[in-house]
């Protein structure tokens, strides 16, 4: 019977992986702390609905990617590919917006989508995610726009691209629709199949499709700028001033419209130039129209949502730091048999205190256990003779230097030791 392997577009993030992605989430975690947004932790599957309302009958997620199956209840339940609907779903069921209050939400966890699997695209992807929920004024875009601007700063990311666009609203999205319609209609030879049917259900969508002679022809497309209403025009103006005040650079898109229907007015992505043809590291925008779309009331909302994994293949591709890996500080060493119970004691009693100790449970040689405790700090030994007099032998690996001390006293003077070998890093 051959191994049974993870499903195809998911992998495991192994250890030699999973510290860096805990660097980018800490400091993701920061980040979010310093903006004023409050964790959230939401289910993973929902019911279907939620999504084919919320995400749009006519977008690539609910037309071909989701997960959804029947429950043992014969319930339509799908895998959440992405975070927003679930958000606003919580904050509507919570009353988190009653009275026109706003709140402000974060998360991060998987999302699934069945697509092709390729670098920097999975089946199940993570997803880092922010929304502020109830305020419709352009601040709050810009807001948000910093913020993951602060994120990908802060975790050192180099040549990324902010672009921006705006995709109206109900009221100028269906004159543009219209111009759009006809336009692609006179270019109809130049689409590729898939936009071909797009054309009488999206037409928006034909606008970002990868195909290089749907990209030609959406080159020439009408511009949305021509038909937004005063307000969209105002409230996208609001938000490309306010980027200007806090010294952003952007360039302005009229081929970005997001693949999701909720989205009114501001539409935002990341770009980064190391990744390729999955080179979105982060996308989202407003969507005004998501809460009475899932049946909730008028909460307007801005958010985004950037790519876990993808991140960490540009800090990798970029050199990027991902600080420090966490290693051990003490490793306890047996010299004998019968000195194994009392350097489990002695581990654990350092581990109370907070340190990383690390002591040999296989009952593994000296030398074994010695060359293990190599990258520590410090070596705690304790044989027969330190067992008979009660104390241990404290070995300094970086210089060698080897005391004696009284067991005791052992935890207190390795907790001296290393705050005064780290202050002196
Ligand atoms: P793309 O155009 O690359 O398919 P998208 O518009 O579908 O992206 P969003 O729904 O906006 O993506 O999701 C936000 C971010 O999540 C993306 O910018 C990307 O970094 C990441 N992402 C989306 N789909 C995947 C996936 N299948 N695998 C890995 N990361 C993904
Ligand atoms: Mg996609």
């Amino acid at each position: 019977m051959s191994a049974i392997t993870a499903p195809r577009g998911t992998r495991d993030i192994l250890p030699q992986e999973s510290w860096k992605w805990s660097f980018i989430v800490n400091s993701a975690a920061e980040t979010m702390k310093n903006f004023g947004f409050s964790e959230i932790h939401l289910p993973i599957f929902e019911h279907t609905e939620l999504f084919s309302r919320g995400v749009g009958e006519t977008t690539d997620i609910v037309e071909k990617e989701m997960y959804t199956f029947n429950d043992r209840g014969g319930r339509s339940i799908t895998l959440r590919p992405e975070a927003t609907a679930g958000v606003m779903r919580a904050a509507i069921e919570n009353n988190l917006c009653a009275q026109g209050a706003s709140v402000k939400l974060w998360n991060w966890g998987p999302m699934f989508r069945h697509e092709r699997p390729q670098k920097g695209r999975y089946r199940q992807f993570y997803q880092i995610d922010a929304e502020c929920l109830g305020i419709a004024d352009a601040m709050a875009d810009v807001e948000v726009i910093a913020l993951s601007i602060e994120l990908f700063r802060r975790l050192g990311l180099k040549n990324l691209e902010v672009v921006i666009n705006s995709v109206g609203c109900e009221k100028c999205r269906p004159v543009y629709r219209q111009k759009l319609v006809e336009y692609f209609t006179a270019h109809i030879d130049e689409l590729c199949p898939t936009c071909v049917d797009r054309l009488g259900r999206n037409p928006l969508r034909i606008l970002d499709c990868k195909n290089e002679s749907c990209g030609h022809a959406a080159d020439g497309a009408p511009d949305i700028f021509d038909s937004l209403c005063d307000e969209c025009r105002e409230h996208f103006e609001k938000v490309r001033g306010g980027l200007e005040r806090l010294g952003f650079n952007y360039t302005l898109s009229k081929r970005l419209v997001r693949g999701l229907d909720y989205y009114t007015k501001t539409a935002y992505e990341i770009l980064s130039g190391d990744l390729g043809a999955q080179n979105a590291v982060a996308g989202g925008g407003r969507y005004d129209n998501l809460s009475k779309a899932i049946g909730g009331g008028k909460i307007p909302g801005v958010g985004f949502a950037c790519g876990l994994d993808r991140v960490a293949l540009v800090m990798e591709e970029q050199g990027c730091s991902f600080g420090k890996r966490p290693g051990t500080s003490v490793y306890c060493v047996a010299l004998d048999e019968e000195s194994r119970g009392d350097v489990q004691v002695l581990t654990h009693k350092l581990r109370m205190s907070g340190l990383s100790a690390e002591c040999d449970t296989s009952g593994r040689g000296f030398k074994s256990q010695m060359r293990s405790a190599g990258a520590c700090k410090f070596a705690c030994i304790i044989g027969n003779d330190e067992r008979k007099s009660g104390t241990v032998a404290v070995k300094n690996l970086s210089d060698g230097e080897q005391v004696s001390i009284p067991i005791e006293e052992a935890v207190t003077f390795i907790n001296e030791k290393l705050k005064n070998s780290e202050t002196l890093v």
